[in-house]
């Protein structure tokens, strides 16, 4: 399958001639889409509510987006509460799921009245000391072994730090009540990124006869459950999407299968979606600075593995288009690379491609999510801006790019940064001078 780019060529040159490149651009269209078919999908559930995973994309422009499309926000530290909170995002439209949390993190997600999601049995106590047990309350299930559908193991939670056993869970729950706890909700994250449909009613069911048991076993009412991230997207050509319609059917049918019957048809559904949501509705985009010819063909481009992880970190395949040759065969072997001194900053290797010249622009498809947000200053390169493609198609910037001296803002270093030559500014004998003053 061809993978389509939501920006063309034209508009895309409009955009780099008002913020120069690198940048990670969104497309509102798209992410309000994506929300509304998720909304749709799950509509047979009263209680139904995505909450964006705000590691995915934290951008108050994004979430605000989403906040109109009536999702509410997963958090797991302090600064992502903060900025839900600056986006107007409040109460039980946060959920707090995170893992070996800090107390002043447990503090504010408790003074904003978030959910919390416990993720251990300890840390009942833990809160209570520090902030106190609230009415409502969720807790993180690890069922231990391999997560297998159809004998394929998607994953092994066996392996993972996350969540408390089914014996923590029952435990868990009764201590929560005894210390007034009063509405109970239980979440798995068990498999990442996944295609084929079949994880989240997979999941639910594992999570269905939970709350089953645990009902049995304690008398605890599950009054929510929380099906988490892990519905992936296509990154390759060759993947095929998720339905996201289909998987809210499949869902339902177990929910009228498990739960139903045993008087739980009014169970709420929860999501913590980020990749699904965002990943596809952005891109990077990028210019060829250099072309180099060895033992191999090498293609230099402005942005780096700071600006996208992912291939660096987990080999991971993202599409690349070269703008304006979309229909130009795909006859040159190249790897695309960014400018680190580490052998794996390569966006792209050995990908077929369209002959690229200097200058061209190179569109990497599907870093809507987890791409500028898991970026990092290695070699002290600078994070890229995001801009907003907006409803109207117009261009956003919805954050700008870093400077130099954000780079140096926590070094206290004032007088030398005064003294350093402005990159953008004519070289002079004069700012040479004063370097070479603060070097000696
Ligand atoms: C990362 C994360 C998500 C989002 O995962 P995606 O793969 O982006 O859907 C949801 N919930 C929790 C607790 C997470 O850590």
């Amino acid at each position: 399958m061809l993978k389509k780019t939501f920006v063309s060529k034209n508009k895309l040159e409009e955009i780099i001639a008002e913020y120069p490149t690198p940048f990670h651009l969104y497309d509102e269209n798209g992410i309000r889409a994506t929300a509304e078919s998720l909304n749709r999908a799950f509509a047979w559930n009263r209680g139904f509510k995505e909450y964006f995973a705000v590691k995915a994309t934290p951008n108050p422009e994004i979430l605000k987006i989403l906040r109109e499309e009536r999702c509410g926000v997963d958090c797991a530290s302090l600064t992502e509460l903060m900025l839900s909170r600056a986006c107007g995002f409040s109460g039980e439209e946060i959920m707090f799921s995170s893992n070996n949390t800090p107390a002043e993190e447990f503090v504010y997600a408790k003074s904003l009245g978030a959910i919390i999601n416990l993720d251990d049995i300890s840390h009942i106590e833990f809160l209570e000391n520090c902030a106190g047990i609230p009415k409502k309350i969720c807790c993180r299930f690890n069922p231990g072994g391999s997560f297998k559908i159809h004998n394929y193991i998607m994953d092994k939670p066996g392996d993972a730090k996350y969540g408390m056993t089914g014996s923590q869970l029952r435990e868990a729950f009764i201590k929560l009540r005894e210390k007034g706890a009063e509405e109970f909700g239980l979440h798995a994250f068990l498999a990442s990124n996944t295609l084929g449909g079949e994880y989240y009613a997979k999941l639910a069911s594992v999570l269905f006869e939970t709350a089953l048991w645990l009902k049995n076993e304690t008398g605890i009412y599950i009054s929510f459950i929380n099906l988490s991230g892990g519905v992936g997207i296509p990154y390759k050509p060759e993947d095929s999407p998720n339905n996201i319609a289909e998987i809210g059917e499949s869902v339902r049918r177990v929910f009228e299968e498990i739960l139903v019957p045993e008087g739980l048809g009014d169970v709420a559904i929860f999501t913590e979606l980020g990749r699904f949501m965002l990943g596809p509705n952005g891109c990077l985009v990028s210019t060829v600075i250099h072309e180099k010819k060895i033992h191999k063909n090498y293609i230099g481009l402005d942005a780096c593995a700071v600006n996208l992880m992912r291939p660096a970190m987990y080999g991971a395949y993202h599409h690349i288009t070269v703008a304006g040759k979309e229909d130009s065969p795909p006859d040159h072997i190249y790897d695309v690379t960014g400018s680190l001194c580490e052998n794996n900053d390569k966006f792209a290797v050995d990908r077929a491609l369209p002959k690229i010249d200097i200058g061209d622009r190179l569109i990497i498809h599907d870093t809507g999510a987890h791409g500028f947000s898991m970026g990092y200053n290695y070699n002290g390169k600078l994070r890229s801006a995001e801009v907003l493609l907006q409803k109207d198609g117009s261009a956003k910037l919805i954050r700008r790019a870093e400077t130099p001296e954000d780079y140096f803002r926590t070094l206290d270093i004032t007088g030398v940064l005064e003294k350093m030559p402005n990159p953008n500014a004519p070289a002079s004998k004069t700012m040479v001078f004063d370097v070479e003053e603060q070097v000696r």
